[in-house]
């Protein structure tokens, strides 16, 4: 069975940033309102990510590193719904198959919280300890039972840039949340956490970048899209910053990027690519998110609506803005 993880933690666990991405995603789905996630040496030498979510009580915490264990699919239905996060029971068993992992946790309803250690999939120690509610992870020597992989991983500057990629787009999918990031012992990123998109922004971009963005909010009937979009051409062909969410979570879409820099060049002189940091809100049945979980990849059953509805209303917003 540990072998078997292993095999699975290719899927899953492809490099650092994957890591980090699958255990804040888990801190999100643990109601969450501060993170802080801290790396050295592009992930590669440790991961260390906090939060004060609910925790896992102790009678579980062993289950929580066994394939398909989650505590997050009540019906089938669940399945196809978006606005759950994560692979369904994988990132834990895989992450911990192919690393040192060390979990303190505790939940509100206990005295006392729980340390466990796994090596390579194998729970090695279990104990209680002193602990706030919340947990914490902390995964050290990734792939170091797999060495082929450990090849395969990139310079420490490489790594620590898809690291700090991705805590960007998970900061922007979640302004309630206080994230706050350190890098080798500098601190990266501190956001507010009051629940405003413009204040991760400029969390993130500086307070600059602000003065170039106009509000977006528009309903129809295949989306409810909310958002920021760049009003002038001064980021120009800066494909970094463009954010698209799908019902706040962040995704690949050719059809929506392609709506949107179709609007913006046909209204913005010189313009490319527009700076964007937008949500669609979708209904999860008409779309297909589960084309391959990593590849965040999202296929729409109204497509060629979305795209005119999406292209048509930015246009005239845009126009109107620069007017
Ligand atoms: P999934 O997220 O798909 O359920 P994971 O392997 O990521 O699967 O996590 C397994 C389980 O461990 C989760 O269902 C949850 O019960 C628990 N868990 C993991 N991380 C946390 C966390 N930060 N806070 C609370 N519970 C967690
Ligand atoms: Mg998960």
């Amino acid at each position: 069975d540990l072998t078997i993880n292993k095999i699975a933690a290719g899927e899953v666990v492809e490099r650092p940033s994957s890591v980090v991405k699958e255990l804040i995603e888990n801190c999100v789905d643990a109601k969450s309102t501060k993170i802080i996630v801290d790396i050295v040496d592009g992930g590669k030498k440790s991961i260390r990510i906090t939060d004060n979510g609910i925790g896992i009580p102790s009678s579980e915490v062993s289950k929580s590193f066994l394939r398909h264990a989650t505590s997050k699919i009540k019906e089938i239905d669940d399945l196809y719904d978006l606005y759950s996060l994560g692979f369904r029971g994988e990132a834990l068993a895989s992450i911990s198959a192919v690393s040192k992992l060390e979990m303190i946790t505790k939940t509100k309803d206990e005295a006392v919280g729980t340390r466990v250690y796994v090596e390579g999939g194998k729970v090695i120690t279990k104990e209680p300890i002193g602990a706030t509610n919340g947990t914490t992870i902390i995964i050290k020597d990734i792939f170091y039972n797999t060495p082929v992989r450990q090849k395969f991983l990139k310079s420490t500057h490489a790594e620590t840039i898809n690291i700090s990629d991705l805590i960007n787009k998970l900061a922007i999918g979640n302004p309630n949340i206080q994230i706050k990031y350190i890098n080798n012992g500098k601190p990266m990123l501190n956001t507010p956490g009051d629940n405003k998109l413009l204040s991760v922004i400029r969390s993130i971009y500086g307070k600059d970048i602000t003065g170039n963005l106009i509000e977006v909010e528009y309903e129809c009937s295949n989306f409810k899209l909310s958002g920021y979009i760049g009003n002038n051409n001064v980021y120009r062909s800066n494909k970094n910053l463009q954010h698209i969410y799908i019902n706040k979570r962040f995704v690949k879409s050719k059809l929506i990027l392609d709506a949107i820099n179709e609007s913006y060049k046909s209204i913005i002189p010189g313009g490319k690519h527009a700076v964007c940091f937008l949500d669609l809100e979708i209904k999860p049945s008409t779309i297909d998110v589960n084309i391959h979980p990593t590849k965040l990849e999202v296929k729409f059953e109204n497509e060629q609506e979305i795209y005119v509805e999406l292209r048509d209303y930015l246009k005239r917003k845009l126009l109107g803005s620069t007017l």
